[in-house]
Protein backbone atom coordinates (compact mmCIF):
# COMPACT_ATOMS: atom_id res chain seq x y z
CA UNK A 1 0.00 0.00 0.00
CA UNK A 2 1.18 3.68 -1.19
CA UNK A 3 0.96 6.04 1.49
CA UNK A 4 -0.32 8.69 -0.93
CA UNK A 5 -3.15 6.71 -1.78
CA UNK A 6 -3.91 5.05 2.04
CA UNK A 7 -7.75 6.47 2.26
CA UNK A 8 -6.71 7.62 6.11
CA UNK A 9 -3.76 9.97 6.73
CA UNK A 10 -2.64 10.67 10.23
CA UNK A 11 -3.87 13.85 11.71
CA UNK A 12 -1.76 16.63 12.08
CA UNK A 13 -3.86 18.07 15.39
CA UNK A 14 -4.26 15.41 18.51
CA UNK A 15 -7.86 14.71 19.02
CA UNK A 16 -9.81 16.73 22.04
CA UNK A 17 -10.81 13.18 23.51
CA UNK A 18 -8.00 12.58 24.60
CA UNK A 19 -8.89 11.29 27.88
CA UNK A 20 -7.30 7.86 26.92
CA UNK A 21 -3.83 7.15 25.22
CA UNK A 22 -5.73 4.42 23.17
CA UNK A 23 -8.46 6.81 21.31
CA UNK A 24 -5.56 9.63 21.61
CA UNK A 25 -3.10 7.38 19.39
CA UNK A 26 -5.41 5.64 17.54
CA UNK A 27 -7.40 8.24 15.91
CA UNK A 28 -4.22 10.77 15.58
CA UNK A 29 -3.07 8.05 13.69
CA UNK A 30 -6.14 7.34 11.42
CA UNK A 31 -6.94 3.89 12.68
CA UNK A 32 -10.64 4.62 13.80
CA UNK A 33 -12.60 7.79 14.13
CA UNK A 34 -14.77 8.89 16.75
CA UNK A 35 -18.21 8.85 15.07
CA UNK A 36 -20.33 9.84 19.05
CA UNK A 37 -18.98 8.95 22.72
CA UNK A 38 -18.30 4.98 22.82
CA UNK A 39 -18.51 4.37 18.73
CA UNK A 40 -15.96 3.87 16.02
CA UNK A 41 -15.48 3.86 12.69
CA UNK A 42 -12.95 1.58 11.64
CA UNK A 43 -10.64 2.62 9.13
CA UNK A 44 -8.23 0.44 7.08
CA UNK A 45 -5.00 0.79 9.39
CA UNK A 46 -7.31 -0.02 12.29
CA UNK A 47 -9.01 -2.68 10.59
CA UNK A 48 -6.39 -4.88 9.89
CA UNK A 49 -4.90 -4.96 13.41
CA UNK A 50 -8.90 -6.36 14.15
CA UNK A 51 -8.76 -8.86 11.25
CA UNK A 52 -5.55 -10.42 13.30
CA UNK A 53 -6.68 -10.50 16.12
CA UNK A 54 -10.05 -11.73 15.35
CA UNK A 55 -8.17 -14.52 12.90
CA UNK A 56 -5.83 -15.41 15.79
CA UNK A 57 -8.58 -15.63 18.06
CA UNK A 58 -10.31 -18.03 15.54
CA UNK A 59 -7.60 -20.55 15.19
CA UNK A 60 -7.15 -20.87 18.85
CA UNK A 61 -11.25 -21.63 19.29
CA UNK A 62 -11.29 -23.90 16.17
CA UNK A 63 -8.19 -25.74 17.76
CA UNK A 64 -10.34 -26.08 20.96
CA UNK A 65 -13.00 -27.99 18.68
CA UNK A 66 -15.53 -24.48 18.34
CA UNK A 67 -17.93 -24.41 15.40
CA UNK A 68 -18.03 -20.61 14.21
CA UNK A 69 -21.57 -19.45 13.42
CA UNK A 70 -22.89 -15.83 13.37
CA UNK A 71 -26.31 -15.17 15.20
CA UNK A 72 -28.14 -11.95 14.83
CA UNK A 73 -27.68 -8.53 16.60
CA UNK A 74 -31.50 -7.97 16.77
CA UNK A 75 -32.97 -10.42 19.17
CA UNK A 76 -36.94 -10.57 19.87
CA UNK A 77 -38.49 -9.66 23.14
CA UNK A 78 -39.57 -12.87 24.62
CA UNK A 79 -36.13 -14.49 25.08
CA UNK A 80 -34.58 -11.82 26.94
CA UNK A 81 -38.36 -11.68 28.70
CA UNK A 82 -38.15 -15.54 28.96
CA UNK A 83 -34.68 -14.96 30.75
CA UNK A 84 -35.31 -12.51 33.46
CA UNK A 85 -32.63 -10.04 31.19
CA UNK A 86 -35.50 -7.70 29.83
CA UNK A 87 -35.68 -5.91 33.21
CA UNK A 88 -32.55 -6.90 35.16
CA UNK A 89 -30.12 -5.68 32.45
CA UNK A 90 -29.75 -1.95 32.92
CA UNK A 91 -26.96 -2.28 29.95
CA UNK A 92 -29.47 -3.86 27.29
CA UNK A 93 -30.43 -2.68 24.31
CA UNK A 94 -33.87 -1.83 23.79
CA UNK A 95 -35.74 -1.02 20.40
CA UNK A 96 -38.84 0.17 19.59
CA UNK A 97 -40.37 -0.61 15.90
CA UNK A 98 -42.96 1.11 14.07
CA UNK A 99 -44.41 -2.70 13.83
CA UNK A 100 -45.04 -2.19 18.11
CA UNK A 101 -43.03 -4.89 18.52
CA UNK A 102 -39.70 -4.37 20.81
CA UNK A 103 -36.20 -5.97 20.41
CA UNK A 104 -33.15 -6.03 22.24
CA UNK A 105 -29.50 -5.33 21.01
CA UNK A 106 -27.35 -8.32 21.90
CA UNK A 107 -25.09 -7.79 24.45
CA UNK A 108 -24.39 -11.50 25.26
CA UNK A 109 -26.18 -14.23 23.54
CA UNK A 110 -27.25 -16.68 25.84
CA UNK A 111 -31.16 -16.53 24.76
CA UNK A 112 -30.23 -17.01 21.64
CA UNK A 113 -27.84 -19.61 21.14
CA UNK A 114 -29.86 -21.73 24.17
CA UNK A 115 -32.91 -22.81 22.12
CA UNK A 116 -30.57 -22.64 18.53
CA UNK A 117 -28.36 -25.11 20.15
CA UNK A 118 -31.07 -27.06 22.27
CA UNK A 119 -33.34 -27.52 18.52
CA UNK A 120 -30.00 -29.73 17.40
CA UNK A 121 -29.44 -31.60 20.93
CA UNK A 122 -31.64 -34.83 22.15
CA UNK A 123 -29.36 -36.88 23.61
CA UNK A 124 -26.18 -37.14 25.80
CA UNK A 125 -24.59 -38.29 22.83
CA UNK A 126 -25.09 -35.09 21.13
CA UNK A 127 -23.12 -33.40 23.75
CA UNK A 128 -20.52 -31.74 24.45
CA UNK A 129 -21.66 -28.78 21.88
CA UNK A 130 -19.26 -26.05 21.92
CA UNK A 131 -20.23 -23.21 19.10
CA UNK A 132 -18.71 -19.28 18.99
CA UNK A 133 -19.29 -16.18 17.17
CA UNK A 134 -17.53 -12.69 16.19
CA UNK A 135 -19.39 -10.36 16.23
CA UNK A 136 -20.46 -7.00 17.12
CA UNK A 137 -22.18 -6.40 20.71
CA UNK A 138 -23.97 -3.48 22.30
CA UNK A 139 -24.07 -2.01 25.62
CA UNK A 140 -26.10 1.23 26.67
CA UNK A 141 -23.53 2.86 28.60
CA UNK A 142 -24.49 5.85 30.47
CA UNK A 143 -20.82 7.28 30.27
CA UNK A 144 -18.57 5.58 27.31
CA UNK A 145 -14.65 6.35 28.37
CA UNK A 146 -11.63 4.55 27.85
CA UNK A 147 -11.61 4.85 23.93
CA UNK A 148 -12.38 2.01 21.87
CA UNK A 149 -11.57 -0.19 25.35
CA UNK A 150 -15.18 0.30 26.83
CA UNK A 151 -17.53 1.18 23.64
CA UNK A 152 -21.05 1.05 23.40
CA UNK A 153 -20.49 -1.04 20.01
CA UNK A 154 -17.77 -3.65 20.37
CA UNK A 155 -16.57 -6.10 18.60
CA UNK A 156 -15.97 -10.02 20.59
CA UNK A 157 -16.13 -13.17 20.63
CA UNK A 158 -18.26 -14.87 22.38
CA UNK A 159 -18.28 -19.28 23.04
CA UNK A 160 -21.16 -20.92 24.19
CA UNK A 161 -21.05 -24.63 25.59
CA UNK A 162 -23.38 -27.34 26.53
CA UNK A 163 -22.01 -30.36 28.63
CA UNK A 164 -23.94 -33.20 30.04
CA UNK A 165 -22.63 -32.21 33.57
CA UNK A 166 -20.22 -29.56 35.64
CA UNK A 167 -17.27 -31.89 35.59
CA UNK A 168 -17.86 -31.79 31.71
CA UNK A 169 -18.02 -27.69 31.76
CA UNK A 170 -14.55 -27.84 34.21
CA UNK A 171 -12.75 -30.29 31.74
CA UNK A 172 -13.62 -28.16 28.77
CA UNK A 173 -12.99 -24.72 30.40
CA UNK A 174 -9.18 -26.26 31.49
CA UNK A 175 -8.84 -26.44 27.34
CA UNK A 176 -9.94 -22.70 27.14
CA UNK A 177 -7.84 -21.36 29.43
CA UNK A 178 -4.86 -22.61 27.76
CA UNK A 179 -6.11 -21.04 24.37
CA UNK A 180 -7.00 -17.79 25.79
CA UNK A 181 -3.53 -17.63 27.62
CA UNK A 182 -1.98 -18.66 24.28
CA UNK A 183 -4.21 -15.87 22.49
CA UNK A 184 -2.88 -13.31 24.59
CA UNK A 185 0.32 -14.22 24.08
CA UNK A 186 -0.14 -14.59 20.40
CA UNK A 187 -1.20 -10.60 20.34
CA UNK A 188 1.94 -9.73 22.59
CA UNK A 189 0.10 -9.63 25.85
CA UNK A 190 0.98 -10.99 28.74
CA UNK A 191 -2.70 -12.30 30.74
CA UNK A 192 -3.23 -13.42 34.15
CA UNK A 193 -6.64 -15.14 35.15
CA UNK A 194 -8.32 -14.73 38.62
CA UNK A 195 -11.22 -16.18 39.77
CA UNK A 196 -14.22 -13.97 40.48
CA UNK A 197 -17.62 -14.85 41.68
CA UNK A 198 -20.39 -13.90 38.94
CA UNK A 199 -21.45 -10.11 37.69
CA UNK A 200 -25.09 -11.28 38.08
CA UNK A 201 -27.57 -13.65 39.48
CA UNK A 202 -27.38 -16.31 36.74
CA UNK A 203 -23.34 -16.51 36.92
CA UNK A 204 -22.08 -19.13 39.31
CA UNK A 205 -18.35 -18.13 39.08
CA UNK A 206 -16.50 -16.67 36.74
CA UNK A 207 -12.91 -15.96 35.34
CA UNK A 208 -11.02 -13.16 34.44
CA UNK A 209 -8.33 -12.78 32.16
CA UNK A 210 -6.23 -9.84 33.00
CA UNK A 211 -3.99 -7.80 31.48
CA UNK A 212 -0.95 -5.73 33.42
CA UNK A 213 -1.84 -2.21 32.58
CA UNK A 214 -1.54 1.33 34.19
CA UNK A 215 -5.09 2.41 32.33
CA UNK A 216 -6.66 -0.72 33.64
CA UNK A 217 -9.99 -0.92 35.63
CA UNK A 218 -9.21 -3.00 38.08
CA UNK A 219 -6.58 -3.88 40.78
CA UNK A 220 -5.10 -7.49 41.42
CA UNK A 221 -3.01 -9.31 43.35
CA UNK A 222 -0.68 -11.46 41.51
CA UNK A 223 2.13 -13.63 43.06
CA UNK A 224 5.04 -13.75 41.06
CA UNK A 225 5.84 -17.05 41.87
CA UNK A 226 3.29 -19.12 40.53
CA UNK A 227 -0.06 -18.33 37.95
CA UNK A 228 -1.99 -17.16 41.79
CA UNK A 229 -3.87 -13.79 41.20
CA UNK A 230 -7.29 -12.41 42.14
CA UNK A 231 -9.44 -9.28 42.20
CA UNK A 232 -8.65 -6.82 44.82
CA UNK A 233 -12.26 -6.04 44.96
CA UNK A 234 -13.26 -9.88 46.66
CA UNK A 235 -9.95 -10.47 47.72
CA UNK A 236 -9.79 -12.21 51.10
CA UNK A 237 -6.09 -11.54 50.91
CA UNK A 238 -3.73 -9.03 51.69
CA UNK A 239 -0.45 -7.41 49.76
CA UNK A 240 2.57 -8.57 51.06
CA UNK A 241 0.40 -12.06 52.10
CA UNK A 242 2.48 -15.06 51.03
CA UNK A 243 0.47 -16.74 48.41
CA UNK A 244 -1.41 -19.58 49.52
CA UNK A 245 -1.31 -21.85 46.58
CA UNK A 246 2.64 -21.66 46.39
CA UNK A 247 3.63 -21.17 49.89
CA UNK A 248 6.98 -19.10 48.27
CA UNK A 249 5.54 -15.91 46.55
CA UNK A 250 4.61 -13.00 48.28
CA UNK A 251 2.06 -10.56 46.99
CA UNK A 252 1.96 -8.11 44.82
CA UNK A 253 -0.89 -5.42 44.02
CA UNK A 254 -0.99 -4.38 40.06
CA UNK A 255 -3.16 -2.37 37.75
CA UNK A 256 -5.10 -4.58 35.19
CA UNK A 257 -7.63 -4.28 32.52
CA UNK A 258 -9.96 -7.28 31.54
CA UNK A 259 -9.03 -8.72 28.07
CA UNK A 260 -11.29 -11.59 28.19
CA UNK A 261 -13.81 -13.72 30.88
CA UNK A 262 -15.22 -17.78 31.20
CA UNK A 263 -18.79 -17.98 33.01
CA UNK A 264 -19.85 -20.98 34.99
CA UNK A 265 -23.45 -20.35 33.65
CA UNK A 266 -24.82 -23.69 35.20
CA UNK A 267 -28.21 -24.72 33.91
CA UNK A 268 -29.98 -21.75 34.51
CA UNK A 269 -30.31 -20.56 30.45
CA UNK A 270 -31.74 -24.40 29.79
CA UNK A 271 -33.82 -24.19 32.45
CA UNK A 272 -35.33 -20.96 31.80
CA UNK A 273 -36.45 -22.41 28.11
CA UNK A 274 -36.93 -25.66 29.82
CA UNK A 275 -34.70 -27.33 27.56
CA UNK A 276 -33.83 -30.77 28.20
CA UNK A 277 -31.81 -33.95 26.78
CA UNK A 278 -31.95 -37.68 27.67
CA UNK A 279 -29.21 -39.82 29.72
CA UNK A 280 -29.03 -43.27 28.90
CA UNK A 281 -31.41 -44.41 30.89
CA UNK A 282 -34.14 -41.90 29.10
CA UNK A 283 -34.29 -39.70 32.03
CA UNK A 284 -34.08 -35.73 31.27
CA UNK A 285 -31.87 -33.19 32.54
CA UNK A 286 -30.81 -29.60 31.74
CA UNK A 287 -27.44 -29.27 30.33
CA UNK A 288 -24.47 -27.31 31.58
CA UNK A 289 -23.70 -24.20 30.28
CA UNK A 290 -20.79 -21.69 30.09
CA UNK A 291 -20.23 -18.97 27.79
CA UNK A 292 -16.58 -17.47 27.14
CA UNK A 293 -15.81 -13.64 25.84
CA UNK A 294 -12.60 -11.93 24.44
CA UNK A 295 -13.63 -7.99 23.54
CA UNK A 296 -11.55 -8.23 20.18
CA UNK A 297 -12.16 -4.51 19.69
CA UNK A 298 -11.12 -3.90 23.48
CA UNK A 299 -7.73 -5.71 23.00
CA UNK A 300 -6.89 -3.12 20.55
CA UNK A 301 -6.85 -0.82 22.71
CA UNK A 302 -5.34 -2.51 25.36
CA UNK A 303 -2.23 -3.06 23.42
CA UNK A 304 -1.93 -0.12 22.49
CA UNK A 305 -1.99 1.32 26.25
CA UNK A 306 0.57 -1.68 27.00
CA UNK A 307 2.69 -0.42 24.34
CA UNK A 308 3.31 2.50 23.17
CA UNK A 309 5.73 5.53 23.67
CA UNK A 310 5.83 9.47 23.60
CA UNK A 311 6.29 9.26 19.75
CA UNK A 312 3.20 6.61 19.05
CA UNK A 313 2.12 3.23 19.38
CA UNK A 314 4.36 0.29 18.97
CA UNK A 315 2.81 -2.92 17.54
CA UNK A 316 3.71 -6.44 18.28
CA UNK A 317 4.48 -7.88 14.85
CA UNK A 318 1.49 -10.61 14.81
CA UNK A 319 -1.20 -8.23 14.81
CA UNK A 320 0.69 -4.70 13.16
CA UNK A 321 -1.43 -3.59 10.86
CA UNK A 322 1.81 -3.70 7.87
CA UNK A 323 4.73 -5.63 8.54
CA UNK A 324 7.22 -3.01 7.38
CA UNK A 325 7.27 0.64 6.71
CA UNK A 326 8.86 1.72 4.01
CA UNK A 327 10.25 5.66 3.23
CA UNK A 328 11.67 7.15 0.69
CA UNK A 329 13.29 10.56 1.09
CA UNK A 330 13.33 13.25 -1.74
CA UNK A 331 17.02 14.30 -3.44
CA UNK A 332 17.96 17.59 -4.15
CA UNK A 333 18.23 16.86 -7.87
CA UNK A 334 15.48 14.85 -10.41
CA UNK A 335 18.29 11.88 -11.47
CA UNK A 336 19.07 11.09 -7.76
CA UNK A 337 15.13 11.16 -7.11
CA UNK A 338 15.19 9.21 -10.04
CA UNK A 339 17.53 6.58 -8.57
CA UNK A 340 16.12 6.50 -4.60
CA UNK A 341 12.56 5.89 -6.46
CA UNK A 342 13.56 2.93 -8.34
CA UNK A 343 15.54 1.40 -5.27
CA UNK A 344 11.99 1.82 -3.20
CA UNK A 345 10.31 0.44 -5.90
CA UNK A 346 12.47 -2.87 -5.84
CA UNK A 347 12.61 -2.94 -2.39
CA UNK A 348 8.54 -2.71 -2.31
CA UNK A 349 8.07 -5.46 -4.97
CA UNK A 350 10.49 -7.67 -3.90
CA UNK A 351 8.58 -7.50 0.17
CA UNK A 352 5.44 -8.05 -1.47
CA UNK A 353 6.39 -10.66 -3.63
CA UNK A 354 7.38 -12.72 -0.31
CA UNK A 355 3.93 -12.17 1.06
CA UNK A 356 5.51 -9.28 2.99
CA UNK A 357 2.83 -6.10 3.69
CA UNK A 358 4.41 -2.87 3.27
CA UNK A 359 2.77 0.35 3.99
CA UNK A 360 5.34 2.85 1.40
CA UNK A 361 5.23 6.34 2.58
CA UNK A 362 6.31 7.69 -1.13
CA UNK A 363 4.48 11.20 -0.59
CA UNK A 364 6.97 14.00 -2.57
CA UNK A 365 5.03 16.79 -0.37
CA UNK A 366 5.79 15.61 3.25
CA UNK A 367 9.45 16.40 4.31
CA UNK A 368 11.84 13.79 6.37
CA UNK A 369 10.48 14.91 9.72
CA UNK A 370 6.97 14.74 8.55
CA UNK A 371 7.28 11.03 7.09
CA UNK A 372 9.86 10.20 10.62
CA UNK A 373 6.87 11.02 12.60
CA UNK A 374 3.76 9.49 10.98
CA UNK A 375 5.91 6.36 11.02
CA UNK A 376 6.55 6.25 14.52
CA UNK A 377 2.96 7.45 15.42
CA UNK A 378 1.29 4.22 13.27
CA UNK A 379 3.77 2.00 14.91
CA UNK A 380 4.71 -0.64 12.64
CA UNK A 381 7.13 -3.11 13.50
CA UNK A 382 10.06 -2.36 11.16
CA UNK A 383 11.52 0.73 9.10
CA UNK A 384 13.05 0.85 6.14
CA UNK A 385 14.38 3.97 4.42
CA UNK A 386 15.73 5.11 1.27
CA UNK A 387 18.06 8.35 0.70
CA UNK A 388 20.44 10.05 -0.77
CA UNK A 389 23.03 9.06 1.87
CA UNK A 390 22.00 5.31 1.46
CA UNK A 391 21.60 5.22 -2.03
CA UNK A 392 25.53 5.79 -2.39
CA UNK A 393 26.24 3.04 -0.02
CA UNK A 394 23.93 0.91 -1.83
CA UNK A 395 22.34 0.13 1.48
CA UNK A 396 18.55 0.82 2.95
CA UNK A 397 18.48 2.48 6.62
CA UNK A 398 16.82 -0.65 8.67
CA UNK A 399 15.21 0.38 12.32
CA UNK A 400 12.72 -1.43 14.44
CA UNK A 401 9.89 0.60 15.65
CA UNK A 402 11.00 -0.62 19.71
CA UNK A 403 14.67 0.03 19.09
CA UNK A 404 16.82 3.18 19.10
CA UNK A 405 19.53 1.89 17.13
CA UNK A 406 19.35 2.19 13.29
CA UNK A 407 21.75 0.18 10.59
CA UNK A 408 22.79 -0.20 7.35
CA UNK A 409 21.80 -2.91 5.53
CA UNK A 410 22.91 -3.88 1.77
CA UNK A 411 20.21 -3.55 -0.38
CA UNK A 412 20.66 -7.11 -1.63
CA UNK A 413 20.84 -8.24 1.59
CA UNK A 414 17.21 -6.76 2.51
CA UNK A 415 15.09 -10.17 1.52
CA UNK A 416 17.60 -12.48 2.86
CA UNK A 417 17.58 -10.82 6.47
CA UNK A 418 13.98 -10.01 6.73
CA UNK A 419 13.59 -14.15 6.22
CA UNK A 420 15.55 -14.38 9.47
CA UNK A 421 13.63 -11.84 11.52
ZN1 LIG B 1 2.27 -18.42 44.53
Amino acid sequence: MKYSQLFSKTLKQVPHDGESINAKLLVQAGFVRQEMAGVYSWLPLGLRVLRKIEQIVREEMDAVGGQELLMPMLHPKANWVQTGGWDSIDVLFKLNSRTGNEYALGQSEEEIVTPLVMSRVQSYKNLPVQVYQIHWKFRDELRAKSGVMRGREFLMKDMYSFHADEKDFLRFYKLVKEAYLNIYKRIGLTAKVTEASGGSFSKKISYEFMVLTDAGEDDILYCEKCDFCVNVEIAKVNVGDTCERCGRGELKQARASEVGNVFDLGQKYPKDFDLTFVDEKGKKHHPWMGCYGIGISRAVGVIVEASHDDRGMIWPASVAPMDVHLISLRAKDSKTQGEIDQAAQEIYDGLLNMGIEVLWDDRADATPGQKFADADLIGIPLRMVISEKTLKEKSVEWKERASEKAQLIKREDVLKKIRSV
